[in-house]
């Protein structure tokens, strides 16, 4: 078992003036509350606080990561309260433990591709400081190292799988390839025992064959950089068991197919000597061509630096070199966090405090990369994602856009789902359909059979299938209540013909009809009926000569006469929402004006007719008929609307006031006035706007007019 006197030599090492006692103090409280405690191997249970800890100062960590690294157990598994270690450690150390605690409640069930993709952005998404996520690997780590005790070998494959999936390719995408190669080989013994025992024998035995190759080749090249005054440390090894499995799984070779599973490397003292040593390699072994990578010049996103190349060895073996300086091997064990570890002698508050600054610090700094939304797709970790993370009830993460809802959620789980959706339980507690979800909300949603969707869900929905469901929906649902209409809109009209609805639909001659009203079917007919395209009348005409049926035009007022042609001319000021080419008329009751608030009622045989919203007999039909309208920007039409202007009696009042009126672009439809014995004059205009804002400019050029009271628009 690790001592804590090993850690803080550890850190001391890497920095003198580091601030130990912290470590010290997170040390004895751990202890503290462990005690007491076992591990399933049967150690104290102090013994994996204490192991993490020293993961984590490998990886050259700060000593609050150190600290945090200590207490990383004991919320969970301790008495201890969250607001103790906030008292006794501080904010820092604090908000780390309780991330990583966070991170540990999490359960997931399922590990598949798709997921594992969603599971590990949501990890790093959900952990606020990049060290929460380190701990987490550090954590992960020393559990698969103890795995073994675990006694149950399904849960033994289930850990070792989730770890393959989610935890090594975070640790190689934050550039801790170390931590990476051991998760993977660790796994890999528990998933398939039989593959790793395989290659761990070929290894062996490749390795006899060979007789001391690696030696030779390490001898070989440290003869070759003496020669060259390189001062240089050279490391050989075979490649860890899993990539070596990977390489034969993929390329399907056997093992004596394979090549460059031997890989060496060199330590250097300074990146001059990397690239000397580089040269003095290739002209002594003849490199594989295309196999060199210069990641010293153009460091991974990660941080990552080094040079890699393949070359023919001695015996024509291929071999894989990588060289690289001290400091950039320091730099590999912490992978992107070096970024802040390394700064000697500054606290890292600063830095970190700021939620991932620091991976603005690396955007910063890496010159390479011209272009930061570049940089951050390399890296492939959306830290200011547009997504959140959401489980279902059975921990099957699902990737939403940022501000998606329980409806959108509804949606993505099934169109049917969402359709019959009437609430939500986020995190077991309900939530309104509208309510935004964030990253690790568990989301159920209650359905009710027989229920619908809403048309104020498009006010909210984020997501493209939410809102194209939705839309279909109300689109089907608008066709066959037009259906039903059209029906008795038809019945009611042929009845008035004494012609029989049920026989001309049996009847042959239907089937000119359609054609030539260039519908299909029966159906899209009458749908046409009811959404106003046609009018029954129309239809009738087809079957009986024009001569009979020729009585439409009802007598009115000339008023009437005059804003009803106004009327009559298509408006096309007017979308009914899902339909186009529909029969559009104004309600003579309140004369709506583009910038009014509108709602369109389907009427029985003259399409929609288009009320403002707070018009009284709007207020009174039936909510059935209702359907939502809004103006076409840009149409530009006239609009007849009322208007009442009070005055005192002068000789030239009205002449004035069609003067003032007319010179705004306006209109007159109809006027009329009445002189009360006070000599006060009601006047009536209808007058034609383009919409609220140019009656408004009408308004304020009559009220300029001399003796003008009161001017107000008339509605209802
Ligand atoms: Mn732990």
């Amino acid at each position: 078992m690790i001592r804590i006197n090993d850690i803080i030599e550890n850190i001391q090492e890497k920095n003198r003036d580091a601030d130990v006692d912290i470590v010290n103090r997170a040390y004895i409280f751990s202890a503290q509350v462990h005690a007491g405690q076992t591990r399933l191997s049967g150690e104290p249970y102090l013994s994996h606080p204490l192991e993490v800890a020293g993961i984590l100062a490998d990886m050259n960590l700060d000593v609050v990561s150190v600290a945090a690294g200590l207490l990383h157990d004991v919320i969970e598994d301790t008495d201890t309260t969250e607001e103790t270690i906030r008292e006794m450690f501080g904010d820092e150390v604090f908000n780390i433990v309780q991330g990583v605690t966070k991170l540990s409640k999490l359960a997931f069930t399922s590990s598949e591709d798709r997921q594992a993709e969603s599971i590990r952005k949501m990890l790093l998404a959900m952990a606020s400081d990049i060290r929460v996520i380190l701990i987490k690997l550090a954590d992960r780590l020393h559990n698969m190292k103890t795995l073994r005790y675990h006694k149950n070998e399904d849960k033994r494959k289930r850990i070792a799988q989730e770890t393959l999936d989610i935890y090594a390719p975070i640790a190689s995408r934050l550039g801790i390839y170390w931590i990476k190669r051991e998760l993977e080989d660790i796994s890999f013994k528990y998933i398939d025992p039989d593959n790793f025992d395989r290659i761990q024998y070929f290894v062996e035995k490749d390795m006899t064959g060979r007789g001391g190759y690696i030696e030779e080749v390490r001898a070989k090249i440290s003869e070759l950089m003496a020669k060259a005054n390189l001062k240089c440390e050279v490391l050989g090894r075979y490649k860890h068991f899993y990539s070596i499995s990977q390489k034969m799984y993929t390329q399907s070779l056997d093992f004596d197919e394979l090549y460059d599973i031997i890989a060496f490397r060199l330590l250097m003292h300074s990146q001059a000597d990397c690239y000397n040593a580089l040269g003095i390699i290739h002209s002594h072994w003849k490199p594989i061509d295309r196999k060199f990578k210069d990641y010293i010049g153009r460091p991974k996103p990660n941080m990552y630096q080094s040079l890699h190349t393949s070359v023919f060895g001695p015996g024509d073996q291929r071999i894989e070199i990588q060289i690289r300086t001290y400091a950039m091997d320091e730099v590999a064990k912490s992978g992107i966090a070096a970024h802040w570890s390394y700064k000697e002698g500054k606290t890292i508050d600063d830095i970190s405090n700021q939620k991932f600054a620091w991976i603005q610090n690396i955007i910063e700094n890496q010159e390479n990369t011209k272009d930061p939304n570049e940089f951050l797709e390399n890296v492939k970790i959306d830290l200011f994602p547009d997504e959140v993370y959401v489980f279902t009830p059975n921990g099957e993460v699902k990737t939403m856009p940022k501000g998606a809802t329980p409806v959108d959620f509804a949606y993505m789980i099934h169109t049917e789902v969402g359709n019959t959706c009437t609430g939500a339980k986020v995190n077991g507690v309900m939530a309104p359909l509208k309510y935004q979800l964030k990253t690790g909300d568990v989301v159920k949603i209650i359905t009710t059979k027989g229920h619908h969707p809403s048309r104020d869900w498009l006010n909210f929905v984020k997501t493209v299938k939410a809102r194209s469901r939705i839309r279909q929906w109300i689109k089907i649902q608008e066709k066959a209540r037009s259906m039903t209409l059209g029906r008795e809109m038809c019945e009611k009209e042929f009845r008035k013909y004494k012609l029989n609805y049920n026989d001309l639909t049996k009847s042959e001659g239907i089937d000119e009809i359609l054609e030539n009203f260039g519908y299909q079917t029966l159906d899209d007919l009458v749908a046409a009926v009811g959404y106003g395209k046609i009018t029954p009348l129309q239809i009738v005409r087809k079957i009986i000569p024009k001569t009979e049926t020729e009585e439409d035009e009802k007598p009115g007022s000339i008023l009437n006469r005059l804003i009803g042609r106004v009327r009559k001319k298509k408006p096309g000021g007017v979308l009914v929402r899902g339909m186009d080419d529909i029969l559009v008329k104004f309600g003579k009751c309140c004369n709506a004006v583009p910038g009014d608030p509108i709602i369109g009622y389907i009427t029985r045989g003259y399409g929609v007719t288009v009320h403002k919203v707070d018009c009284v007999n709007a207020l009174k039909m039936n909510p059935e008929r209702r359907i939502a309208v809004e103006w076409n920007q840009g149409e530009k039409e006239k609009y007849p609307v009322r208007i009442h202007v009070q005055s005192h009696d002068r000789v030239g009042l009205l002449a004035d006031l069609a003067m003032n009126i007319t010179k705004c672009g306006a209109n007159i439809l109809a006027a009329n006035s009445e002189t009360k014995e006070n000599k006060i004059v009601n006047s009536f205009f209808t007058i034609t706007v383009e919409d609220t804002r140019h009656l408004n400019v009408v308004i304020a050029a009559i009220k300029k007019v001399k003796m003008v009271g009161e001017v107000r628009r008339i509605t209802g």
